[in-house]
């Protein structure tokens, strides 16, 4: 369970990290249409995961 939670978590840090590097808008913070989400889902799953370390 763990591990699964980190990897999606990994993949989101990755999909965004990707994107906003290819991405000036979003190295601005100024996140465009496709950005947002992938940034969005990125803060809820960091947030989850450490989270999940808190209270391990
Ligand atoms: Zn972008």
């Amino acid at each position: 369970m763990a591990d699964s939670l980190h990897t999606r978590y990994m993949t989101a840090s990755d999909t965004w990290r990707v994107h906003r590097k290819s991405c000036p808008p979003c190295q601005n913070g100024r996140h465009c249409e496709d950005g947002e989400p992938l940034h969005e889902r990125f803060v809820r799953l960091q947030s989850a995961y450490l989270n999940h370390l808190r209270n391990r």
